[in-house]
């Protein structure tokens, strides 16, 4: 990486959302539209930049006469103005000399400039309380958009083709799945939580990455400075001395050596030394995730996160489609098993039509079994795949978003009738396939007495119980410090969760975040939890952590946190343990 020896070493600090260190040159992607390319050019191509520019301004002004004119024609009545304000835009001397300016100093492409200029421009205007005013940004993005359109591609430059660190206002769960893995080295954000979807997915694919970023970094910074991202400390830094990357360098190091040694040790059973065998399993979001799984040696799948079949932005996939893909996961995963969830879409998640326009509170609105239950339809070709892939392997179903029991009677109902449809079609599946629910609402949790009877196991999706628990939105970094795992009244509800399930001799997992915080297993396994089900990352340091302690520890530990009234008391606690007992392994 070339530094430009001018600029000084900076600091943004945010929040940790995935462990690893990235190095490389910076391709920001602010919010609104996305980034052209961005590379750099010499003194002397300068003026053909500004060329360039000046073209692509004056062929959008000439398509937006062009534009008003014909709907004059069309309407007569005046309603082309709003493009007469767009062309006044485009002639707007202050802007235009920012742009010529900025490819002089910063001696970057002329597009690139544009648009980090039209980017400090919408910025300002965001923060404008007039909400008319607020309103107008959507307009300045589409002219701005049109005069990238217009600006001939190049070809041979340095950016997004290459390896990179990318800078984002924010990243839908559905950019982070689909980014190019080899030339995203991480990421970081201004926005974000540690238990958004993004960040689980930058854990499952091992991109270190940082959101929560404070301060307006991604308007601040210069395309292609030198960057790193500490995924462990939640830090970026741009321009780093040779002193800085060499510290990160041998710390990158150091952790592929301790990576080593732990993969080293996969085949070796996760029991306590007091011989409490826990399974852990892998949480996946798509099918490519498979490989990682395997090689993590993680005992199934515990979650298989369906709704990412809605990726592309299309329907769910039809039946036979679905069956395909179950079957797959089901026979790559033998001789274990996969736990496949029933679609979860709303919230943070993929939307699903129809309900694809803006809910006011997506958390609190259509999402999970809600959606399922209210598309029997679509909700029977699910579980009628899923029953035909446990033709094949082990497989389990289980149920997101539950809040109360007539909920899980309706989804029973729904796999009672699509065995009866599936025998009668004479199409093989595990009759004995066992039916489990998520425990993520509160209601759900409190209610666990009254839920046990009805299903073979619970899975607590601790990622939504926090939320829930707490009031705090699980991806909003405004209320990050309020989103404590280790709350008391959610360490009370994991509690009862499991008491219930024991108490009708069904077992109980974990598949949220917190399962693959090993700072937390010792508080976990104490408590009762019987399987972790974890990002495939995170797999093999959990497998570690439970062979390095004693249940009967972990357990005289968790009656104490029980009764401990602060959340940091309680992490002090279950941290006592992982320092004494595998420090290393924690970042
Ligand atoms: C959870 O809520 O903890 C969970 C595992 O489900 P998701 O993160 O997909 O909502
Ligand atoms: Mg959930």
């Amino acid at each position: 990486m070339v530094r430009s020896g001018l600029e000084r070493e900076v600091m943004y600090e945010g929040i940790p959302a995935s462990p690893g260190i990235a190095i490389g040159p910076v391709h920001v992607v602010a919010r609104g539209f996305s980034a052209p390319e961005v590379y750099e050019i010499e003194d002397s191509e300068v003026e053909h930049e500004r060329e360039r520019f000046q073209d692509a301004l004056e062929h959008t002004k000439k398509q937006l006469v062009d534009i008003q004119s014909r709907l004059d024609d069309l309407s007569g009545d005046g309603e082309s103005g709003i493009f007469e304000a767009h062309v006044m835009m485009l002639e707007d001397k202050a802007l235009t000399n920012r742009v010529i300016a900025m490819i002089g100093d910063r001696l970057q492409n002329a597009e690139y400039a544009f648009y980090a200029v039209m980017q400090n421009f919408l910025e300002a205007m965001r923060r404008i309380p007039d909400p008319y005013l607020r309103e107008r940004t959507a307009d300045i993005e589409d002219v701005a958009q049109r005069v990238l359109r217009n600006f001939s591609p190049e070809e041979g430059h340095q950016g997004p083709d290459e390896q990179h660190v990318l800078l984002a206002y924010d990243l839908a769960p559905s950019d982070t799945a689909t980014m190019n893995r080899r030339h995203v080295l991480g990421f970081a954000t201004e926005l974000g939580s540690v238990n958004s979807h993004t960040a689980i997915l930058a854990r499952a694919f091992g991109v270190p990455a940082v959101v929560g970023l404070n301060g307006g970094v991604v308007i601040d910074v210069k395309a292609l400075v030198p960057a790193i991202v500490d995924g462990y400390t939640g830090k970026l830094i741009l321009n780093p001395t040779e002193e800085t990357l060499e510290r990160y360098r041998k710390l990158h190091d150091e952790k592929l050596r301790l990576k080593g040694l732990l993969d080293a040790k996969r085949d070796v059973a996760t029991a306590t030394i007091d011989g409490r065998e826990l399974t852990v399993s892998a949480n996946i979001e798509l099918v490519d995730e498979l490989p990682l799984v395997k090689r993590s040696g993680a005992k199934g799948v515990g979650l298989y996160r369906t709704e990412y079949l809605l990726l592309k932005g299309e329907d769910m996939p039809e039946e036979e489609k679905q069956t395909e893909i179950y079957t797959r996961v089901v026979k790559e995963m033998a001789p274990y098993g996969a736990i496949i969830r029933t679609l979860d879409a709303g919230g943070d998640k993929l939307p699903v039509e129809p309900l694809t326009e803006a809910e006011p509170n997506p958390f609190l609105g259509w999402r999970g079994i809600r959606v399922s239950l209210a598309r029997p339809a679509m909700f029977r070709e699910q579980m009628r795949a899923i029953l035909r892939a446990s033709a094949h392997g082990k497989v389990a179903v289980m149920f997101p978003m539950i809040s109360g029991l007539s909920e899980v009677w309706r989804c029973k109902e729904m796999v009672r009738r699509c065995m009866d449809e599936l025998h009668k079609e004479g199409i093989p599946f595990d009759e004995k396939m066992p039916v489990g629910i998520m425990i993520e609402v509160p209601a759900a949790a409190l209610c666990a007495d009254v839920m046990a009877p009805e299903v073979d196991f619970f899975s607590i999706g601790t990622n939504d119980l926090i939320q829930y628990t707490v009031a705090a939105d699980r991806v909003n970094s405004h209320v990050a410090a309020l989103y404590r795992p280790t709350h008391p009244a959610v360490i009370r509800l994991i509690k009862m969760t499991i008491d219930a399930a024991a108490d009708h001799g069904i077992w109980t997992g974990i598949c949220g975040e917190m399962a693959g915080d090993i700072r937390l297993t010792p508080l976990l396994i104490g408590l009762g939890v019987e399987e972790l089900s974890v990002g495939p990352q995170q797999v093999s340091k959990v497998g570690q952590a439970i062979r390095s302690m004693s249940y009967a520890e972990c357990a005289a530990m968790s009656d104490e946190a029980l009764i401990r009234n602060r959340s940091g008391a309680i992490l002090e606690l279950s941290m006592e343990i992982a320092k004494k007992r595998y420090g290393e392994l924690l970042d």
